[in-house]
């Protein structure tokens, strides 16, 4: 976490544990700082206050989102190839899903939205930033091709992995919903935030107290809440310079490993990535092969793989993508966040090759 995040959160857990919901001055001061940090993260994300729902994390946001705009009016949901889990699996979960490919970078084929798009739909969901390989996706002409088809439908972006390095107020555009989630962006786990604009409903999920104003039932979570509205603050004013030294960093390390690794190629189009995206495939060598030896040598990485009842699978994002099956099954993702530093990678510039090379001699 940032430490302004863990400063912030603190005295909320220790001398000013009061319910915002109550009636008492221990109360009222939790409730004091409850919407100070309610006023953060609309300014953050450009929104008023009563368009900020707090919620438990990036899951339930989308879930939020999704399946509470569904409940207002029922109709297909259409979501991007390339969504997170927790926006594809609430989409397929609620039935009559409509899948929008992409192309061979990962970004959404625009062209074949409005074949997707009738007055029936009532959500369309596409990220802003994919969590694997980085892309950027074009979230404004989501929304202005939604509204001219379906005038009716919503439109939702999860800006889950945007929100540390892209202004998300002016990518995301005119669109319904907008997901965050603190974990990204240096605040705690378990806490997160939806944007619902102004006029539009979500019917909420969570029933009971009826807190934020009846969206999200719960006593709220203020240490975390107010954590998170201190690391978006940091963030926001940290990010073009941090954006830069990462984006270098990051430069430096893919530049590298293309250069020395044979067989080694770049997922997406790096000019349309996020900074902190290193998402690379290696010929000839299994993901979870490699991450042991990396895990070994100091390099928590991840695969772009998911492994399910004993078989590999490439991901589903590489699948999207047109990505071989025997390229994407050699997959690595490093990620560069605010603490990463030139030894880092340095540290990842020796480390993969030695670790490619040992698989490939067997
Ligand atoms: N959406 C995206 C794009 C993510 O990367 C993640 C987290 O990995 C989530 C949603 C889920 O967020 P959370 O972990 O806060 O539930």
């Amino acid at each position: 976490m940032r430490p302004e995040a863990v400063e912030a959160m603190l005295p909320f857990l220790t001398e000013r544990f009061g319910n915002p919901s109550g009636a008492h001055a221990v109360s009222r001061e939790a409730r004091k700082a409850l919407d100070e940090a309610r006023d953060t993260v609309a300014q953050c994300l450009e929104a008023r206050p009563a368009e900020v729902v707090f919620t438990g994390g990036g899951t339930e946001a989308d879930n939020l989102a999704i399946l509470g705009a569904l409940a207002v009016r029922r109709g297909p949901t259409v979501c991007s190839a390339v969504e997170h889990h927790a926006v594809l699996h609430t989409c397929q979960a609620a039935g009559d899903n409509r899948l929008l490919p992409v192309d061979g970078n990962g970004v959404v084929d625009l062209q074949r939205l409005p074949e997707l798009l009738d007055p029936s739909v009532s959500v369309v969901s596409v990220m802003l930033a994919n969590n694997e390989v980085g892309v950027i996706e074009p979230v404004r002409e989501v929304v202005a091709l939604t509204r001219e088809l379906a005038p009716e439908a919503v439109v939702h972006t999860d800006a889950v992995q945007a929100f540390p390095w892209l202004d998300v107020a002016a990518l995301a555009g005119a669109a319904d919903l907008v997901a965050v989630s603190a974990h990204k962006f240096g605040g705690p786990k378990g806490v997160g935030a939806l944007v619902v604009r102004q006029g539009v409903q979500v019917r909420p999920m969570i029933h009971g107290g009826g807190q934020e104003r009846d969206r999200r039932s719960g006593t709220h979570n203020v240490a975390g809440i107010v954590a998170m509205a201190a690391a978006m603050r940091a963030t926001v004013d940290g990010r073009a310079a941090e954006v830069a030294r990462i984006r270098a960093l990051r430069d430096r390390l893919a530049d590298g490993l293309l250069a020395t690794v044979p067989g080694c190629a770049e997922t997406g189009d790096r000019a349309n990535k996020i900074a902190g995206n290193c998402h690379l495939t290696f010929d000839g060598v299994e993901s979870e092969e490699l991450l042991v030896l990396l895990d070994a040598a100091g390099v928590y990485a991840s695969a772009g793989s998911a492994c399910a009842s004993g078989a590999v699978d490439p991901s589903h994002v590489m699948a999207a993508m047109g990505v071989p099956r025997a390229r994407a099954l050699g997959a690595l993702r490093l990620s560069l966040g605010p603490r990463t530093t030139e030894a880092d990678v340095e540290l990842a510039l020796s480390a993969v090759p030695a670790a490619v090379s040992r698989l490939r001699q067997g």
